[in-house]
């Protein structure tokens, strides 16, 4: 027999220490973008050989006419700010000190975008259509290595 819970009153909290680990690939087209963007300071996209569309981020397969996607081209240029949210909170839910801005950005044709952190310009200078770059850090080796900065 399965039981379900169907409300959160129902829920028991346990306390304990749970060995469980794990491990997270990004993938072949995710791998390579985190790569090009920790080691070589590079935004990479892939295009899809068929009909000619270009993905950010990259993935293996097009999703309009499911070509494999082998080739991987930089993103150059200024991106678009497409949206964004200003953070006030930690995860910890206490206030900090300076408010984070987080921005989706677009590029001219290539299809999705990048959330990253947007720097250098106060929260409420922050508009939609903003022109922005990419910044890298060489000291990180995550996707944290990419804020945005005002272009
Ligand atoms: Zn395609």
């Amino acid at each position: 027999m399965r039981e379900f819970v169907t409300s959160n009153t129902q829920v028991k909290p346990v306390s304990s220490d749970w060995s469980v680990w794990f491990r997270y690939t990004y993938g072949v087209a995710g791998e390579r973008f985190l790569r090009e963007m920790t080691q070589n300071g590079k935004l990479v996209g892939s295009a899809c050989p068929q009909c000619k569309r270009s993905f950010l981020p990259p993935s293996l397969y097009c999703e309009d006419c499911f070509a494999e996607m082998g080739e991987y081209k930089p993103i150059v240029g200024e991106g678009t700010v497409d949206t964004f949210t200003v953070l006030h909170e930690s995860l910890e839910e206490t206030r900090l000190d300076k408010s984070i801005v987080i921005a989706f950005v677009k590029f001219d044709g290539v299809s999705g975008g990048w959330l990253a952190p947007l720097t250098g310009v106060s929260a409420d200078k922050v508009r939609i259509g903003m022109k922005v770059k990419p910044v890298f850090a060489k000291d990180k080796k995550s996707i944290q290595a990419l804020t945005w900065s005002p272009a």
